[in-house]
This record gives C-alpha cells, structure tokens and sequence, in this order.
C-alpha cells in the first residue's frame, strides 16, 4: 500500500496527465481513496488539474468536509468521489471530467457506449447514463452538488467501471489510480473511435469474453501507458526516476509546460 506522500505525488500526476491527455481542461477532477484510512480520500482544491501541485491536495470524508480545517476551497463536485467511495468497497480512485468525445452518448437514446477495440474492454456491456432530472427535477444545473446527488450517482454507476452523466460528462471508477487514469482516457478514445465507426455502417463490439479477457490482459500492463504519460508531463528523470531517452516525444500543444521542473517532489 503507497503511504499519503506517495499517493499525493501520484495523484499530483494523474491531474497532469489527464489533461496532458485531453481528459479534462480547466474542469474535471481526481481522486483518490487514502488506503490508510478508507473514509477518507485526497483531491485537490478548486483549481484547473494541469496547475495542481502536492500544497493543493486537501483531505476529505466521504461526506466531503475538509479535513484539518483547511479553509481553501474544494471543488464543488466533492460529492461524486464521496458518495462512489462510499457505494464501491472495491473502488480507490475516481475521475470526473467533460472529455468532448463521451458527450453525445449520454444524450443519444438508442446509441450507448459500448467497448469497439481491446483497450476499452472495461467499458462491457455498455456504459450506464445518469439523468439528473431523475434525482434533481427538470432545473438543476447539472451539477453533483450536495450527498443525495452523490449517492444517486453512485446508484447510477452500480458496479461499472464507467457512468455517463447526460449533458455533463463522465465519472470513471478504478481499483487504482492508474486504472482510473487509463480508463478515463481509453473512455474518450472509445468515444471517438465509436462515433466514426457508427458513420461507417454497422459496428462489431467487443462480447463478454473478448472484453473480460483484455480488460484483464491491460490491468496487467497499465504501468506501461502510466510511464509514457507521466514522461510527458514530468520531463527530465531524476534520479530516483529512470533515464528518459534522448529525444523525448514531442508534447501536446495544450501540454501544462509553464509547470515542469517547478514542482517540489
Ligand atoms: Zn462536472
């Protein structure tokens, strides 16, 4: 089990690379279940993910109060990591973000998502979509904002991996960080990948078999996308990382550069 240090300074870089990634911009946000006390979970204050740095990770319960009276404030949306935490035993880290490819099938009636390639098999059989109106009446702003919301959230999501909420974004769960990273951004990819292939004709998903057998193949090399990622928002290695090759992979545009190499470790 990581340490709170060590799971501070990996959830500093899961923000990273979720917008190195295109998962999230100036929204969004992740969590992560302190293994050490599982009624609590780390998240960082309300700021854009690409700028979080370990000073910005607060403490929380699972009824998303601050822990240690920091008086900074939290993200709004608290209440989707508390109350997922609190539904799913199972579940140490949780990622919620507008990614822009996800969005049209948690509005699209009769066009659920559903796993199109190996690396998406987590998604089987389909996606489940949270409608507020549901819990929140025809005129909330769509946001999770307050326990009840939360937890019918988290009824949503049941025991899948992913839950599209309609005109909003998604909320993807993960026995990890690294799991809810990698399914968060293989989330989006399916997305697109699902939206060109229905223009094309009649699309082939994954079976049960298929998407149980490569869901755990990918859970066995996670690390492997982790580190490229991670490269790419972290820069040079120190020495406490491994060597970073010569010619390093060029970064996105959109990439946090104003960070790299100020962050303290
Ligand atoms: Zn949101």
């Amino acid at each position: 089990m990581l340490s709170t240090r060590a799971l501070i300074e990996e959830l500093v870089d899961a923000n990273h690379i979720l917008y190195d990634q295109g998962v999230v911009d100036g929204f969004g946000h992740v969590s992560v279940r302190d293994g050490a006390r599982p009624d609590r979970f780390l998240l960082a204050r309300s700021m854009a993910p690409a700028l979080v740095d370990a000073a910005d990770i607060l403490a929380f319960d699972l009824d998303g109060n601050v822990l240690g009276g920091d008086r900074r404030p939290p993200y709004l949306e608290r209440f989707i990591h508390g109350e997922i935490y609190r539904a799913r035993a199972d579940v140490m880290a949780v990622v919620h973000n507008h990614s822009p490819c996800v969005i049209p099938f948690g509005v699209a009636s009769g066009a659920p998502l559903r796993p199109i390639c190996h690396m998406s098999g987590f998604l089987h059989p389909e996606a489940p979509v949270f409608e507020i109106r549901s819990a929140a009446g025809p005129a909330s702003d769509m946001l999770i904002r307050d326990r009840s919301l939360g937890a019918a959230l988290a009824r949503s999501l049941g025991e899948r991996a992913v839950v599209l909420m309609r005109g909003h974004g998604a909320t993807v769960v993960g026995a990890n960080l690294r799991q809810a990273v990698f399914r968060a951004v293989y989330t989006e990819v399916n997305a697109r990948l699902q939206s060109e292939a229905l223009r094309l004709g009649a699309v082939t998903f994954l079976n049960a078999e298929e998407a149980a057998n490569a869901a755990a193949m990918n859970d066995k090399v996670l690390s492997r996308a982790w580190d490229l990622w991670r490269l790419r928002v972290q820069g040079p290695a120190t020495a406490s990382r491994p060597a970073a090759p010569k010619s390093r992979p060029r970064r996105r545009a959109h990439g946090p550069s104003t960070r790299r190499g100020s962050r303290q470790r």
